[in-house]
Order: C-alpha cells, then structure tokens, then sequence
C-alpha cells in the first residue's frame, strides 16, 4: 500500500479550512496582501491558523460584492479585483 498524497495539477486553491474551492472559471483566487498587518488581519478573519505564505491564495467567497473595485454584474468574476486594504469578511461558503 503506497502513501500517495493528492495533488492537483493546478496547484491553486484557496487556502481557507472547509473551503474547498479550487480554481475553476466561476472562481477567482486571490493571492494575501504582502502588507504583514493586513496579511494578519486576514487570517484572523479566515481562521488560518498556519503561516501566511506567498503561494496561499483566498477564493473569491469569502468577499462581499463591495469589496471588489468593479459591480457591474457582467463582468466575469475572473476579471474582478480586490479594493485596497479589504479583509475578507466571508468565511463560510456562499455564492457571491
Ligand atoms: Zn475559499
């Protein structure tokens, strides 16, 4: 019986406990802040209890509409961006 780990090949998916989101077209990845008080904040809000690193990203659920800078609602969920300084106030799945 042989330990095999599963990993997929993307690679990308969000880093939240019971989110289990990866990286499809109805879902946009989110990279932390590199600001190390936001980055903080934001595992707090998530409940991360590990390290923060560069390579652990947050899915799009665990946003508000207004966190992002673009509403308008035709605009793929890919293409939307994050304002500045936003913490993700979601931690539970829900569609956006
Ligand atoms: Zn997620």
């Amino acid at each position: 019986m042989s330990l095999t780990l599963k990993y997929f090949k993307s690679g990308r998916c969000c880093s939240v406990p019971q989110c289990k989101s990866k990286y499809t077209s109805q879902i946009s990845l989110f990279l932390f802040p590199s600001d190390k008080r936001l980055q903080k904040k934001w595992a707090q809000a998530l409940r991360i209890g590990k390290k923060i690193t560069k390579y652990m990203y947050v899915c799009n659920s665990h946003f508000v509409k207004s966190d992002f800078t673009l509403s308008i609602p035709d605009i793929p969920v890919q293409r939307r961006r994050l304002k500045k300084g936003v913490i993700p106030s979601q931690n539970q799945l829900s569609p956006i």
